[in-house]
């Protein structure tokens, strides 16, 4: 075989490691990804239990202020009676009052009930922070683990990067580049073997005097298909 596919075959298996330890990053962040949707539930319903709250709050304060106002416009009726001394005047402002009184009883109903709703709206709030607390109790193990596993696929990725780029150095520019661009352009391997006189990745037929030249080592050349380079491979009927 040419030597320079001995480095290429080489620089592909050190591709293979380095997208292999990615691919085991990226189920890692799944799982990371299942942890913090769960964690999100929990933040969601804790922050629409908390707005309720406050709208209950804000409810409760206004009804509280307008039963002030209707308090302070009572008094007023109240010290205008005991100056009044025109009885029908007076027998109106008793009418007055006592309309009053009843719009005031029925605010005031709305406002203890108001109040009671903050209550529990509060205890919602109460309960949906202990649940966001008990979800990240019960993850901190399991987030654990998996730093600790990421810090070991990181440091597996670095190597398996440094070595790919050792490999990739034994290369000449020119080819080293063609193989990158292939890389990337390519779902599937870029050095690939020459199987019964065909490309293996696209099953174009390769002209027989390539074909000896291919299995000779005397060049490096690509399918013309596909353009993956071809090397010859060792197994029967590949004549
Ligand atoms: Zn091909």
């Amino acid at each position: 075989m040419h030597a320079d596919l001995v480095k290429l075959l080489a620089l592909q298996s050190k591709d293979t490691a380095v997208a292999d330890v990615e691919r085991r990053l990226q189920e890692l962040d799944a799982e990371v990804g299942v942890l913090d949707r769960a964690i999100q539930r929990a933040r969601d319903a804790l922050d629409a239990a908390r707005r309720a709250a406050a709208d209950g709050v804000r409810r409760r304060d206004e009804l509280e202020a307008k039963v002030e106002s209707y308090r302070v416009l009572q008094d007023r009726r109240v010290q205008r009676l005991e100056t009044v001394r025109n009885p029908k005047e007076a027998s109106t402002l008793m009418a007055e009052l006592e309309l009053a009184r009843s719009v005031m009883v029925k605010e005031e109903n709305d406002w203890v009930r108001s109040a009671e709703a903050v209550t529990g709206l509060e205890a919602r709030v109460s309960e949906e922070e202990a649940r966001v607390a008990a979800a990240d109790l019960e993850q901190a193990p399991e987030r654990a683990r998996l730093a600790e596993r990421r810090r070991v696929l990181e440091e597996e990725r670095e190597a398996a990067a440094r070595e790919r780029e050792a490999s990739a150095e034994q290369i000449d520019k020119p080819l080293r580049t063609r193989y990158n661009r292939l890389r990337q352009s390519r779902a599937r391997e870029v050095v690939v073997p020459l199987v019964g006189g065909h490309c293996s990745a696209c099953h174009t037929s390769v002209p027989l005097n390539r074909r000896s030249q291919i299995r000779s080592g005397a060049i490096v050349d690509g399918c013309e298909g596909c353009g993956a380079i071809l090397y010859p491979a060792e197994t029967a009927g590949s004549s």
